[in-house]
């Protein structure tokens, strides 16, 4: 380590680098090849985030076109949830949740209740996403139990869905990337194609693609259902897959199927949820009532970490027994309902009332599309999609063919690195580069990352 002190005693060395040395020494980043970061992407340290920007120790500024991984809604330092988790820092900063409860969890659980799609009246708290996954897992085969009906402990999944990375939610998901050396660690599940419309044929519209899809879905529901304790999907955007979109019309024909082979559903709205389809849940646009939401990621505006459960009363139900038959869902986090994160959360979901941000966000939304279509024609861009707040261009080795770059050849990475020279977090999953931006973006900002985006694929593309 002598070099390094070395280095941080160096005045020539600038402070973004001093930080970077220190981080290198000891941090060991999430979904990192560590070994990049020698040579081929920089670590940047960032000293302070307002609204969509993040400066570095030198001044340099980066647009957060990723909301800080799909986290933040309101830009950060948000003065109002600032203020909120001052105030609550005053109050009570964390109390166990078992015995004890606290205002902030009180109204948030009142005020989630009345927003989720109707009949979902309970509240399950976690920390994470994973955790939230765990839990609606979990809660689904011991309702089964409960109901006498242990048989039931199958969970299917749709191929290229993403519910998190604890092994529960790594079972329930298909990204092949995060799942395949961890195989032998994991639950089985039954895997069926999914609706996602990059896959259709021409001419062949979304909804019709969605039905055909469909058939895969029943045709396991009708031979597993007796024992599937649910279906888990990520409604209308399959993130983490490359912000793969599909139909409303898929998730209607599932809620009635998983009715009719009584199956649970499982919403996984952890990425969707909070207005970024373009309606506060993603459900809605399906008009569909999950047995299970799950909720997190915005939830809290991107401040901190905080996830919920939303279930039904006829779940809740279930599990309410005299303590000696054993039923009751014993299952915990030490964080669990934390007092600060709600606090965070109430301010955000006051910000949704206060500033009518989902008739907001459709004129952002719109604006994001018009300026989209400069890239639609682009000989390496397949496909420019998106859904209200998430928007995805697909880059393609050949136009017609939509034959994808090999992975090998990292294109994805190149506009990474284009971007942070424009002062732009892109954070492309593998060739699809993406915006999934705070609903504080402005349209200047927009234009502009449209801009880099545009130089970044014909870089990347065009080597
Ligand atoms: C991010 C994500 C998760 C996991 O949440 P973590 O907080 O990262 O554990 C689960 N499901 C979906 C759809 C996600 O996007």
């Amino acid at each position: 380590m002598a070099d390094h002190t070395t280095r941080l005693n160096d005045p020539s060395v600038t402070a973004n680098a001093a930080w970077a040395a220190r981080d290198l020494a000891h941090v060991w980043h999430p979904c990192t090849q560590m070994k990049d970061h020698d040579a081929l992407v920089p670590m940047i340290p960032v000293a302070s985030a307002s609204g969509v920007w993040l400066t570095d120790f030198a001044g340099q500024r980066y647009l957060d076109a990723i909301s800080s991984w799909w986290v933040n809604l309101f830009g950060h330092a948000n003065p109002r949830i600032n203020a909120a988790v001052r105030a609550q820092l005053d109050q009570v900063e964390h109390v166990i949740l078992a015995g004890f409860t606290h205002p902030p969890v009180i109204e948030l659980s009142e005020q989630l209740t009345a927003l989720a799609p109707a009949g979902l009246s309970r509240c399950f708290y976690a920390d994470n996403g994973s955790s939230a996954v765990e839990v609606a897992v979990k809660m689904s085969f011991h309702y089964w139990r409960n109901a006498g009906q242990g048989g039931k402990r199958r969970f299917i999944t749709l191929s290229g869905s993403y519910h998190g990375e604890t092994l529960g939610a790594l079972a329930v998901g298909n990204v092949e990337l995060y799942k395949d050396v961890y195989q032998p660690l994991l639950m089985d599940v039954i895997t069926v194609p999914s609706p996602d419309a990059w896959g259709r044929e021409a001419g062949e519209s979304e909804a019709d693609f969605a039905r055909r899809q469909f058939a895969h879905m029943e045709a396991a529901l009708v031979r597993h259902a007796h024992e599937a304790a649910a279906v888990i999907v990520e409604p209308l955007v399959q993130c983490a897959a490359g912000m793969r979109m599909y139909d409303p019309l898929y998730l209607r024909l599932l809620r009635e199927a998983c009715d009719r082979h009584g199956v649970h559903l499982i919403a996984d709205e952890i990425a969707v949820g909070f207005g970024r389809t373009g309606t506060l849940f993603a459900c809605e646009q399906a008009g569909i009532r999950p047995y299970f939401m799950c909720l997190s990621k915005g939830l809290t505006g991107g401040y901190l970490p905080l996830s919920v459960v939303l279930t039904t009363d006829a779940v809740y139900q279930a599990f309410y027994d005299e303590y000696t038959k054993l039923n009751a869902f014993l299952h915990s986090h030490s964080y669990t309902g934390n007092a600060l994160a709600c606090a965070a959360a109430l301010a955000t979901l006051a910000i949704f009332r206060e500033d009518d941000v989902i008739a907001r966000n459709r004129v952002t939304s719109a604006h994001m599309a018009r300026q989209l279509q400069r890239l639609a024609d682009h000989p390496h861009v397949g496909e420019v999609r998106q859904r209200g707040m998430i928007a995805a261009i697909e880059m393609v080795k050949d136009k017609p063919t939509r034959e994808p770059f090999p992975w090998t050849e990292r294109r994805g990475l190149a506009v990474y690195r284009h971007a942070l020279t424009r002062g732009a977090l892109l954070r492309p999953i593998g060739n699809v580069v993406y915006f999934m931006p705070p609903y504080v973006i402005t349209p200047e900002e927009i234009d502009f990352l449209v801009e880099v985006a545009r130089e970044g694929i014909e870089k990347a593309a065009c080597a």
